[in-house]
């Protein structure tokens, strides 16, 4: 196997309500088995344009994976259409029938009559199980090519693919040639990165194992992906290495992880390798720094909690800013930035006090103190306030600060 097609089915996906990731996702799972995605197309829930797009992907590539439309209801069609291509009978199949039966009576419910259609397998079709819903996934294959049917929801996608279809597919495929990693940059502009990095392309590239890199930009993250070729894993492995040591030597503290660690995980690793906690006051970001810090698995060790401080009044009642230096400075002021962070540390009892306040817009903004100025205050293992200035609309001016904070605090702990 060494060329795919994938095909999303769901009329949901038609519209701007829902977007295709799963295609996403499988793209980068068989580009790691060196398997070629050659298009992606999306679908319908309707049998003659699946079934036309199941006959085209059939005569192109060796391998065609299906996402969605194994559900029990009758847009649910996917079974049905490949099973009719295929000219395969489907057959109920006792032990999948057990096995949604079982997952009924787990949950103390009787299984509806309509599930009885997810029992039914192609002959010749090969079950794979589903361990976070009803819908089995299947294997099938029928004049050299292998035909793979998946489940839309991605959390039953996604293991079904990691533990049933992805060591089938290894065995067939010729081993990997690419090997990926991404470092991540915080604190630059993409174009500073970008002019920093220009002179270790060409020499990653003349490396006997050379590697690519690609430059990845969202508000206040930067992700330099690299990508190794060769025949040897461990050579890859080790020109990857090189590469991202590389990159650290320009790059220096701006780098965040060389392993793919988020910026907030970092910071959540750095404040538990110190046995710190944080608190967090938050005027124009709402409350999107604390969100991120808790999104980091085990944050409770770490994160004491957050106060969303947009009215004045808040700020001075909650965090004791001083209502003179609101008045004289004004809300958007590293002086205020300095009392936020200094009063939510105290009352909040963490060992780190952060604190962020600015303009997001489209509206606020002054000649003084014109739309993305933001100040971002720390208190407590140092002293730091700084005022950004930030381009972009509301909702970038926001993501800027809320990554533009994190690093503040990744930056004043040294790693240890
Ligand atoms: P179910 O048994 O849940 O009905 P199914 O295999 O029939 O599973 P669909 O009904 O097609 O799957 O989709 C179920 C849900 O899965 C969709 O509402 C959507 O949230 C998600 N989903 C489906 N396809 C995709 C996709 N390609 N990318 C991301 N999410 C998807
Ligand atoms: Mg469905």
């Amino acid at each position: 196997v060494d060329s795919a097609e994938i095909i999303a089915v769901g009329t949901e996906l038609l519209t701007p309500i829902r977007l295709d990731t799963n295609s996403l996702w499988l793209t980068g799972e068989l580009a790691d088995l060196g398997i070629t995605v050659r298009a992606k197309h999306v679908v319908g829930d309707d049998r003659a344009d699946l079934a036309a797009a199941v006959r085209q992907s059939l005569d192109r590539v060796d391998l065609v994976m299906t996402t969605g439309g194994l559900g029990p209801t009758h847009d649910d069609i996917t079974r049905e259409v490949v099973a009719e291509i295929l000219e395969r009978p489907l057959v109920e199949d006792a032990g999948v029938l057990e096995g949604i039966r079982e997952r009924f009576a787990r949950r103390r419910r009787p299984m509806p009559e309509i599930n009885r259609r997810q029992a039914m397998v192609p002959v010749g079709g090969l079950v794979l199980a589903n361990a976070h819903g009803t819908a089995p996934g299947l294997w099938l294959e029928a004049n050299g090519r292998v035909i793979v049917l998946l489940p839309g929801p991605p959390r039953e996608l996604q293991p079904m693919f990691s533990r049933h279809v992805r060591p089938k597919l290894a065995d067939r495929s010729a081993p990997s040639r690419t090997s990926r990693r991404v470092v991540l940059v915080a604190g630059r502009a993409e174009s500073q990165v970008a002019e920093a990095v220009e002179p270790l392309q060409a020499r990653f590239r003349d490396r006997p194992d050379p590697v690519a890199m690609t430059i990845l930009a969202s508000p206040g993250r930067i992700e330099l992906h690299l990508r190794a070729t060769g025949a040897d894993g461990s050579a890859r492995e080790a020109a990857l290495e090189a590469a991202a040591a590389a990159v650290v030597e320009v790059l220096g503290a701006a780098v965040v992880s060389t392993d793919g660690q988020s910026l907030e995980a970092v910071v959540g690793q750095r404040l538990a390798d110190r046995g710190w906690t944080i608190a967090v006051a938050e005027s124009c970001t709402g409350g999107l720094v604390t969100g991120l810090l808790t999104d980091v698995p085990g944050s409770s060790a770490w994160v004491r909690g957050g106060v969303v401080a947009y009215a004045n009044t808040v700020k001075v009642d909650q965090l004791g800013v001083d209502a003179g230096t609101l008045a004289a400075e004004g809300a958007v002021s590293e002086a205020v930035a300095r009392a936020m962070a200094e009063g939510v540390r105290a009352r909040l009892e963490a060992d780190v006090g952060l604190a962020i306040t600015g303009i997001a817009g489209p509206g606020g903004g002054t000649p003084d103190k014109p739309v993305g100025t933001v100040a971002i205050a720390l208190s407590g293992p140092r002293e730091v306030a700084r005022t950004f200035h930030f381009g972009g609309d509301r909702q970038m001016v926001r993501q800027f600060s809320t990554a533009a904070a994190l690093d503040m605090v990744r930056r004043a702990i040294d790693p240890t």
